[in-house]
């Protein structure tokens, strides 16, 4: 999100200290330590998924574009699987974690005993308003949380839906919605919250945390930037092209994990064009306006800011925009302008540029010239390619020969590092994400070494050497 566009509160917001109070009760009544009720609620985000799907992709619909299919794949039934997944993984995970006891600490056993941190803020983004909200939440519950559940006002519908939802199918005691913007949300992070996971762009990352640590809140940002995507001569273009235009333009590029932009040589960048050209008209037909496949920007200020940068290069393939359905074509630039726009800010939308590299580690120092990605894509066969990119570059995420499927495996941690976010979530990571691991020692009472205790003499620290 550039600077200009953060907002700012003009009045003073709700006031949410009783409904905080409210939560903390509920938790410190122990309710939620109770595996039976997490359980219960992980099934009722199941539930709610499957009842309320066509409701859902209507919201969805109206927020995004998004097709039925895209809605079920990357919204709904990724929710539902996650929710499923803890569920199922619950009593492994909430488990002691035995650890070895040195000779110093006999008789005497050690163990990380997870319990949960209290009451938590989910703060999520628009470009996916229901897995970035509810797969928080029910981490967050797996874990034995209260949860409050700030849903982006960019995307209305599926906000007001999930404020609907939410307190029919899960415990309204203990798991609220709270609809707003900048106001609401600023009231919120006035709260002495256990922890707080943010989605959403940089400049409000660092609202959040500024705000968090007024209190010392732990917390999780799932940032965005720039994901690169490195296509060599020697990977399979055809499969390359399909995957790179599926991740690309499905909800139309604004998916924080998407290839941002690829890196190839010259005759990979020739081979490639007419390959992505028939993979998006395989996808979205001649017409990609007529598609019911393809998705529109969020709103008017996205899709100028996105329509700005098809100028920043040579349109091979789309191009086309029309602001009176927000649409933006399914478009690759080639010949992009050194240091233009294009490449200094995260696109976030379906224009894809490709940008010149002579071989890997050409691509390699241009990825490292720039903040730390939060995907890294790599297409080769070549296997010390890859671990040579594995190895040099540094990302939230890296996936070779595909994008973004690294989030169908429940427990991969998802998350960035540098600028592309701090801490992690999905699966087991999720569950410890919203945990404190606690780390605790029971000691036997007999026998009890008097090594430790004065008088200290030669003698204990000859003995006391050996042992270390
Ligand atoms: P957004 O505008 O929806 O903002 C995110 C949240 O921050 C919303 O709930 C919003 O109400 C709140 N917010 C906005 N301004 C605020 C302020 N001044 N103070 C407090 N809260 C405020 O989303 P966005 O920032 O446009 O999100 C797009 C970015 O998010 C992209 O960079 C994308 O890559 C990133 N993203 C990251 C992930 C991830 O999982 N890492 C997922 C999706 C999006």
């Amino acid at each position: 999100m550039p600077e200009s566009a953060v907002k700012t509160p003009l009045v003073s917001g709700p006031d949410y200290t009783e409904l905080f109070e409210g939560l903390a009760a509920e938790f410190l009544s122990g309710k939620t330590l109770d595996l039976a009720w997490r359980r219960a609620q992980l099934k009722a985000v199941q539930r709610m998924m499957r009842d309320s799907e066509a409701d859902l992709f209507a919201a969805l619909k109206s927020d995004l574009g998004k097709s039925a299919q895209e809605a079920f794949v990357t919204e709904t039934s990724y929710v539902s699987a996650d929710a499923a997944y803890s569920g199922r993984k619950l009593n492994r995970w909430t488990r002691r974690r035995r650890v070895s006891t040195p000779i110093i600490g006999q008789p005497g056993r050690s163990w990380v005993q997870p319990e949960p941190l209290g009451t938590v803020l989910v703060i999520g983004a628009w470009n996916y308003p229901v897995q970035l909200t509810l797969s928080g939440m029910s981490a967050a519950i797996a874990a034995g949380n209260c949860v409050v559940i700030k849903p982006s006002e960019l995307a209305p519908a599926t906000s007001a839906l999930l404020a609907k939802l939410v307190p029919q199918y899960l415990d309204d005691d203990c798991v609220k919605v709270i609809e707003g913007a900048v106001t609401e949300t600023t009231a919120l992070l006035d709260l002495p919250f256990d922890h707080i996971l943010y989605t959403g762009g940089g400049t409000v990352g660092r609202i959040v945390m500024a705000a968090a640590a007024k209190h010392l809140t732990p917390v999780t940002l799932e940032l965005g930037g720039k994901s690169p995507c490195v296509v060599l001569s020697d990977a399979d273009l055809e499969a390359t092209a399909k995957r790179i235009a599926w991740g690309k333009f499905t909800n139309a590029g604004q998916t924080c994990i998407a290839p941002d932009y690829i890196l190839a040589d010259a005759d990979t960048e020739a081979l490639l064009l007419p390959l992505l050209e028939k993979s998006i008209r395989e996808m979205f037909g001649d017409d990609p306006q007529k598609s019911d496949s393809y998705g529109r920007m969020i709103n008017e200020r996205h899709f100028e800011r996105v329509s700005a940068f098809i100028d920043c290069g040579y349109t091979v393939i789309g191009g086309q925009t029309d602001a009176a359905e927000k649409y933006i074509a399914p478009t690759v630039l080639t010949d992009v302008k050194p240091g233009s726009a294009i490449m200094k800010e995260e696109i976030f939308g379906p224009v894809l540029p490709i940008v010149r590299a002579e071989n890997l580690e050409d691509a390699i120092a241009q990825i490292r010239g720039g903040d730390k990605p939060l995907a890294a894509y790599l297409f080769t066969s070549n296997k010390r390619a890859e671990r040579k990119f594995l190895e040099q570059v540094s990302c939230g995420s890296a996936c070779v020969n595909d994008v973004m499927m690294f989030m169908a495996v429940h427990d991969l941690p998802f998350g960035g590092v540098g600028a592309s976010g701090m801490g992690a979530y999905s699966g087991q990571r999720g569950f410890e994400t919203f945990s404190h691991m606690k780390a605790v020692m029971k000691r036997g009472w007999w026998p009890d070494l008097e090594l430790r205790y004065a008088p200290h003499s030669e003698k204990k620290l000859k003995i006391l050497r050996k042992l270390r």
